[in-house]
């Protein structure tokens, strides 16, 4: 049976990643810190029904003694860093934090690996917020970064650490360079979900707007489902390597939105009001990523429309809010 460690199993890709671990077959045991409200961690796991098919481990990506002890304790096969402090509008507020824990953490985690158990695979959460002021109309591997925010700026420090660790240690560490991915799970923070939220509530007579920001940015969104696929993929080749993964189409907000209202009869244009409070202080106006080297090394592609994903999240969102007290 082979043995996977995941941090960040309490968050979106977390909890998708355990589903697909656990229906290979593999023995998944997820990091998570230690909270007040401990039943927190369980919320995505319990909506896709598998908390209680993963062992839960405490640890923290900023406190190296316990990814080393967390490491020589259960000899993972393949160790996935997904845990970061992963929004990036918050990552002006707490800076030093998110290079701590989206940055430095990473760190810690190949530190954890090389001083203990070698061989284990490492997946870096990656992301396309390094692109940033995109080089290239489309990103891919070789395309310049650009970082506009602590937290890319962060992510970046993870990127190289890993490739670093790679070549000098000849680890197996795989870096996934993921455009925005979305589902049911998202956090609400998120455009997306807060949109889907939104829709439901409007829908449902809770709520009569959504405020929002840069609605002309343009974004890469694929469904998380498929994303994890192709981090698992990652894990399996010979060589470790760096991947894009993306689905090569972008949609502004204002489309995105437009497909969510439209979802229930709604308009978007008689919902949505711009407030200066979301425009961010540097922005990141459009991404769109090449995946055509997963494509071919790793057989990946994705197989669920942004279409398909925005009506799966407003119809979760429908449920959720009707289960809510008004
Ligand atoms: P989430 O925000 O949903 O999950 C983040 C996870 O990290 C949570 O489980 C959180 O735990 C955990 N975490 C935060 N700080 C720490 C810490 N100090 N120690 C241990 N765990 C911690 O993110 P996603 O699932 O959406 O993303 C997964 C990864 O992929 C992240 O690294 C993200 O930056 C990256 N990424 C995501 C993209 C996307 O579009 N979703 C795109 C590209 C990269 P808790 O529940 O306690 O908060
Ligand atoms: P990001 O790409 O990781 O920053 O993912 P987000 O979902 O947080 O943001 C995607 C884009 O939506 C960015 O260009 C934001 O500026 C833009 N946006 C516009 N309005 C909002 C809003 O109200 N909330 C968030 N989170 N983003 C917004």
């Amino acid at each position: 049976m082979k043995r996977a460690l995941i941090t960040g199993i309490s968050g979106q890709d977390g909890a998708y990643l355990a589903q697909l671990l656990l229906s290979k077959g593999y023995k998944v045991v997820g990091l998570i810190r230690r909270s007040s409200t401990q039943e927190a961690n369980n919320t995505r796991l319990n909506w896709l029904g598998i908390a209680d098919d993963v062992e839960l481990v405490d640890g923290d990506l900023t406190d190296t003694a316990s990814l080393i002890r967390l490491v020589a304790e259960h000899k993972p096969d393949e160790f996935y860093n997904l845990a970061a402090q992963s929004f990036v509008g918050s990552s002006w507020q707490q800076p030093t934090l998110t290079a701590n824990v989206t940055g430095l953490g990473a760190l810690n985690c190949l530190e954890a690996i090389r001083a203990t158990n070698p061989n284990t695979r490492f997946y870096q959460a990656s992301s396309s917020e390094m692109f940033g002021k995109i080089q290239a109309q489309k990103q891919s591997e070789t395309t310049p970064f650009y970082p506009r925010s602590p937290y890319a700026v962060a992510k970046l420090f993870a990127h190289w650490t890993t490739i670093n660790f790679r070549e000098s240690f000849g680890i197996h560490a795989s870096s996934g360079i993921l455009f925005n991915h979305e589902s049911p799970l998202r956090g609400r923070e998120f455009v997306t979900r807060k949109v889907t939220n939104a829709v439901a509530r409007i829908k449902l007579g809770r709520q009569k707007e959504v405020r929002l920001g840069n609605i002309d940015a343009l974004r890469d969104w694929g469904h998380a489902r498929d994303y994890v696929r192709a981090m698992w993929l990652m894990l399996q080749q010979d060589k470790a390597d760096d991947y894009v993964v993306a689905t090569g189409r972008t949609v502004s907000i204002r489309n995105m939105c437009e497909i969510a209202f439209s979802h229930v009869g709604l308009k978007a244009e008689d919902h949505i009001v711009i407030d200066p409070a979301f425009f961010r202080p540097a922005e990141v106006d459009v991404l769109l990523g090449d995946a055509s080297k997963a494509k071919n090394a790793l057989g990946w592609v994705p197989e669920i429309t942004l279409e398909q994903m925005i009506q799966e999240m407003v119809d979760a969102d429908l449920k959720r809010v009707a289960a809510e007290p008004a």
